[in-house]
């Protein structure tokens, strides 16, 4: 029967022979010895440094992020010598890293239940031949303008047609603010009402907090929701008159127009109250200009 001893060796040798094999190459040599680490130390890691080494080869042969070839995209599989051992990492390639960096400002964005490509929305690809959203885009760059000011710009409550773009403009202007550095939050208001009122006793404080203080809001399709006396009186009422007191711009797209929105927020289930309703649309009139989106619907 072997030895543990002998069991040793005989692994060392077949370890020995496949780093040989392995050095055939040229290049795979001149990798390995490269590391300036001794040879019986390299042996160990034959494997592993093969795997290395086709992962530089592919990094030198480079064709761009799309086509990488190393097992993980845009990451290269390195050798790292540390004294008698060899670490590995996979290390982010400066391609990566540009694209990571250059995508950082996406995390000023806040989405809530909306589509992340919403994330891509942006000035240059606002369609141009629509002059419909002319004067939309005229009044997004007196926005960036007058933004600069102490007192912060009016938002838009942007009324229209279904699948005009108005969610798209919004957040084509959120994305180029948040180039900026400006943190902003776009909320599909129906569902957001749903879940903060689910949130009471968990975390429902810190939830509006949060969108009464961020300094860009959207309420995206606002009279879509089913209005309660709960949602208008405690939630959008003390919402509104917080921003308006402290001047933060906050945006609404609506299928509805401000009257019919009045309308719409003076029904619930437990009557009618004009006066409530009446309060509310005094508030988005302070808080934005009009505008109105009437285009073909680009949903299909
Ligand atoms: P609305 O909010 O008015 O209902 P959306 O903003 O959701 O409409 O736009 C409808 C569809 O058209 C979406 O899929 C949106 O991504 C797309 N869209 C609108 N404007 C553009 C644009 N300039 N470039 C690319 N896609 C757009
Ligand atoms: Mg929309």
């Amino acid at each position: 029967m072997k030895n543990k001893k002998d069991m040793f060796k005989e692994d060392l040798t077949e370890l020995t022979h496949s780093f040989q094999d392995a050095c055939a190459d040229k290049d795979f040599k001149d990798f390995v010895y490269g590391l300036n680490i001794k040879e019986e130390i390299l042996i160990k890691y034959t494997s592993s440094l093969q795997d290395a080494f086709l992962e530089c080869k592919n990094c030198s042969n480079c064709k761009g992020l799309s086509s990488c070839k190393n097992r993980i995209r845009g990451y290269k599989y390195t050798p790292n010598p540390e004294g008698s051992i060899i670490s590995f990492s996979y290390d982010e390639c400066s391609k990566e890293r540009k694209v990571r960096e250059s995508n950082s400002y996406k995390d000023n964005l806040d989405l809530y239940e909306l589509p992340i490509e919403i994330k891509e929305a942006s000035f240059k690809d606002i369609y141009k031949d629509d002059k419909a959203r002319l004067p939309i885009v005229k009044y997004f760059k007196e926005f960036m303008e007058d933004y600069k000011k102490p007192e912060k710009p009016k938002g838009i409550y942007l009324t229209g047609s279904f699948g005009s773009g108005k969610t798209y403009l919004i957040a084509a202007l959120f994305n180029e603010m948040a180039k900026k550095g400006e943190k902003s939050v776009l909320i599909y208001y129906p569902e957001f009402l749903r879940s903060l009122k689910a949130s009471f006793g968990i975390d429902f404080n810190e939830r509006f907090e949060y969108i009464r203080r961020v300094p860009l809001l959207l309420l995206d399709d606002i009279g879509a929701e089913n209005c309660s006396n709960w949602s208008r009186d405690e939630i959008l009422g003390p919402l509104l008159q917080y921003r308006m007191e402290n001047h933060l711009p906050t945006f609404f797209t609506s299928n509805l127009t401000l009257s019919e929105l009045e309308k719409s927020l003076s029904i619930t289930s437990s009557g009618v109250d004009k006066v409530k309703a009446r309060r509310i649309i005094e508030r988005i009139k302070q808080l934005t200009v009009p505008l109105e989106l009437i285009s073909k619907n680009r949903r299909d």
